[in-house]
This record gives C-alpha cells, sequence and structure tokens, in this order.
C-alpha cells in the first residue's frame, strides 16, 4: 500500500575534508593532505543507510544547481535511493569544510546553502511523497519551519521520527508528533534546557518523553542506547567493535530505527538492530561509505 518504507526530509551536503598537522589559528595558512570530497548531511546520510539496508527510500532534499549537487544525487541513486523529492537550485549546495588534525580532532565550518532553502512551500508540495511512505524521518540541518510543516503534512497512520540535530528547543507541536524522538547526550541536554536534573540518561529520557513525544531514545555511543514509552524505560545492549571512525553513526542508527519500526518491529526490537547498524557503521571510515547491508549487520 505505500510506495515507500521511509521517506527522509533533510540535509545534503558535500564534505570537504583535508588533513593538517595542526589546524590553523586566526591569520595563519597552513599547509594540508589532498582534498577528499565525500557526500555528507544527515538527511542524505540516513537515506542511504536506509536503502543499503534494503528499505524502499526517498529524500526530500534540496541541492544546488552545482557539482557538488550532482555529487549528491549521483551517490542517492548509488545507493538506490529515489530522488524524485530532491529540488535542484535556489543557492549553492550545502558544504562542511572540514580540516582534521594526526589526533582526529577536527574543525568545522558549515555552509548550510541550499538545505536552507528547502522551504514549508517545498513541504506541502510534496504532499504525494508523504501519503506513499510509511514513516517519515527527519534532522535540524534544515529550517524548523520546515520540520513544522512535514509534522503538519503527514499522513493518518504515518510514523515521524525526529532526530534534533543540530540541536535545539522544539515547539510541542514537534515534540508531540515523535515516535520516537532520537537524541544522544549532547541533543538531550540542550532540547532539556534547564530541566536537565543529574546525570543518569533513563531520567533524561523520563523527562523527555513527558515533554510529549509518544516514544523515546537516547543514544550513549558505545553505551549503546536506552528507550523509553509508555511501557517504561529499557536498555538496548551495545555491541562490541573495533571503532575506528564514529562519524555518521548516528544517522545510520535513526535511519536503521525508523525503518525497523515502519516494518513492525516493537521499539526494543528496532532499537537493538539500529544498534548493530550503528556499531557496524564505526568499524569503517567515513559516513555513507560505512554504512553496512544486511549481510553485514547480521554477521556482527
Ligand atoms: P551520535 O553519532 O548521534 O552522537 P552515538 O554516538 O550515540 O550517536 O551513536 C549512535 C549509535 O551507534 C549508538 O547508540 C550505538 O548503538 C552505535 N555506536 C556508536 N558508537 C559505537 C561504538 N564505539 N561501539 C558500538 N556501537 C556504537
Amino acid at each position: 500500500m505505500y510506495d515507500y518504507d521511509l521517506l527522509v526530509i533533510g540535509s545534503a551536503n558535500a564534505d570537504l575534508v583535508i588533513g593538517v598537522e595542526r589546524r590553523p589559528g586566526a591569520g595563519e595558512t597552513v599547509l594540508g593532505s589532498d582534498l577528499a570530497v565525500h557526500p555528507g548531511g544527515k538527511g542524505a546520510n540516513q537515506a542511504v543507510a536506509a536503502a543499503r539496508l534494503g528499505a524502499r527510500t526517498a529524500l526530500l532534499a534540496r541541492v544546488g544547481d552545482d557539482a557538488y549537487g550532482r555529487l549528491l544525487l549521483d551517490s542517492q541513486r548509488a545507493a538506490g535511493v529515489d530522488t524524485v523529492g530532491v529540488l535542484v537550485g535556489g543557492a549553492p549546495t550545502g558544504v562542511a569544510l572540514i580540516t582534521v588534525d594526526p589526533s582526529g580532532d577536527n574543525s568545522i565550518v558549515v555552509s548550510p546553502g541550499a538545505n536552507g532553502k528547502l522551504t514549508p512551500e517545498d513541504v506541502r508540495a510534496a504532499g504525494s511523497l508523504f501519503h506513499a511512505s510509511r514513516v517519515v524521518s527527519t534532522q535540524l540541518e534544515i529550517p524548523l519551519e520546515t520540520v513544522v510543516e512535514a509534522v503538519r503534512n503527514l499522513a493518518p497512520g504515518s510514523r515521524f521520527v525526529l532526530n534534533p540535530s543540530p540541536p535545539r528547543p522544539l515547539p510541542p507541536e514537534v515534540l508531540a508528533a515523535c515516535d520516537p524522538l532520537i537524541v544522544n547526550e549532547h541533543e538531550a541536554k540542550v532540547v532539556l534546557g534547564d530541566a536537565l536534573v543529574g546525570d543518569d540518561p533513563a531520567d533524561w529520557a523520563r523527562i523527555l518523553l513527558a515533554r510529549g513525544p509518544r516514544s523515546v531514545v537516547v543514544t550513549l555511543g558505545a553505551e549503546g542506547a536506552l528507550v523509553a514509552s509508555a511501557d517504561g524505560v529499557a536498555r538496548v545492549p551495545s555491541v562490541k567493535v573495533e571503532a575506528i571512525d564514529t562519524t555518521g553513526a548516528g544517522d545510520a542508527f535513526t535511519a536503521a530505527l525508523a525503518w525497523r519500526l515502519g516494518q513492525g518491529d516493537a521499539l526494543p526490537e528496532a532499537a537493538a538492530y539500529a544498534a548493530r547498524v550503528g556499531a557496524a557503521a564505526v568499524t569503517k571510515a567515513g559516513a555513507q561509505e560505512s554504512y553496512p547491508t544486511p549481510e553485514e549487520v547480521d554477521a556482527l
């Protein structure tokens, strides 16, 4: 009955990465490695992660009419994502300028570009995608009013998943639609604001749940995750792996969770599967390049 298991609404960025001996200070120039260009952005990452797992996935996003926009469209299509909802033009493709030093610390400048031009009007014009999708997943690298409009355009019976990253306080209308709201420690603190009490993630999950979402997931990196719903709070076991690069692990986790929930898994089962997908993603370098196939998830 649905054409898509998952509709991802979100950002698409070109990640421009240069390795440096030392990150430059103000007014300073340093020489670095050859430039590496990777497709990224939380929306584009989620869509690729879901499609690689076998989900029928569509992306609603905006890229520039430029070489980076074409790179992003190509990487989506190569992963099997339907790009009918990817709009082109209005601003240059979003870019993240990333310098990484030998210890792995990085400095990042993001130019949102076309991501900032994905408007509520674009969401309304994509109504047929909403009606064709079992689950809708989004993040906050696009304007908040676009996310609000996505909530208002949900088809009856479809499910809404939000990872509020980069985090900011959320309107009640958005919180109430989340099933689940997915946060890491940093995001939990920003969304909770002054209400954060103590350092027990189970408490954060309970307080977040009281703000209106139907369910909450707190991801804890190598410690796994917590799920919270009317059934209570449960711990999702972590999967022991040798971490090579955690970039994009949260996006893979969110995409896998959203897809599995749409396939009928209960929240703890879906989160356990997503934790394996997240763990697989940290065993390889990069974001989209690191996302596993179902066979690779089963092999963990
Ligand atoms: P984010 O990237 O948003 O900060 P996390 O770092 O919490 O999110 O990672 C998301 C999920 O990926 C975690 O809940 C966990 O299941 C998995 N994960 C992340 N890092 C590791 C790790 N080092 N070992 C095993 N699993 C990991």
